[in-house]
């Protein structure tokens, strides 16, 4: 699944627009196409997918604007040719989704921002919301992020999806997780393996909101440990 990143990209190449991608075991049907209540198509396809290349990559694009005969056409044969590789459907259900667009925020322009600003431009990361609901009470050993090095991916909390969370310390988190693409873990002189190394905690010093954002979350936490939060 390692693909996923570049497989997205193509899309998003093809497509020209930001999409939920949802990535799927699931034999049965192997493309679905849903739209959120704001419009945003939501793709679903079969893993078998991220084998494909431009061509494919185009005619899930074209299936998103209009899905006409010559794309159908392609994407089927394509799934003929690799019918042997599918997996009963109680094979697995693993299902791995990137969903950016939260109700309140996109976290791809915030990245997309965060990147340029700070970076160059040259994180090779994608983002998306994680799937842990935003539960009362839930938030004692709370991660507002997380890097997965492998699938090279940024998740973000659902919370911060949430008004009363400002945009700076969301960016904040982003920029965190982004550092963790660029700095990677050291073994201490114990065999311990950190991720915040002390160059990390540097560069993470120069962002320009640090203490603001520090500021936040702690008040943030202090709420959440007198159960002033989430509010509604
Ligand atoms: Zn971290």
């Amino acid at each position: 699944m390692a693909d996923l990143v570049a497989f997205h990209q193509k899309l998003l190449n093809a497509y020209g627009k930001p999409f939920d991608l949802h990535i799927n075991d699931n034999s049965s049907s192997l493309i679905t196409l849903r739209y959120s209540r704001s419009g945003t198509p939501r793709l679903s396809v079969h893993h078998l997918f991220l084998k494909g290349g431009d061509d494919i990559a185009r005619g899930l694009a074209q299936y998103m604007r209009n899905p006409t005969a010559g794309c159908r056409e392609t994407l089927r044969s394509f799934m003929d040719r690799h019918t042997g590789e599918i997996q009963p459907r109680a094979a697995a259900a693993r299902r791995r989704i990137l969903r950016a667009r939260g109700r309140n925020r996109d976290l791809n322009a915030m990245a997309a921002e965060v990147n340029n600003t700070y970076f160059e431009g040259k994180i090779a990361a994608h983002i998306t919301f994680s799937s842990a609901r935003a539960r009362r009470g839930a938030f004692r050993n709370i991660s507002f992020g997380s890097y997965d090095s492998k699938l090279r991916i940024v998740r973000i909390h659902p919370m911060l999806d949430k008004l009363d969370v400002p945009d700076f310390f969301v960016s904040f988190v982003i920029y965190h997780e982004m550092l963790h693409a660029l700095i990677d873990p050291q073994h201490d002189a114990d065999g311990r393996r950190r991720i915040h190394t002390p160059e990390f905690r540097q560069r993470e010093m120069r962002y320009p909101d640090y203490e603001r954002a520090k500021t936040w979350e702690k008040q943030f936490l202090d709420n959440v440990s007198k159960g002033k939060w989430p509010q509604k």
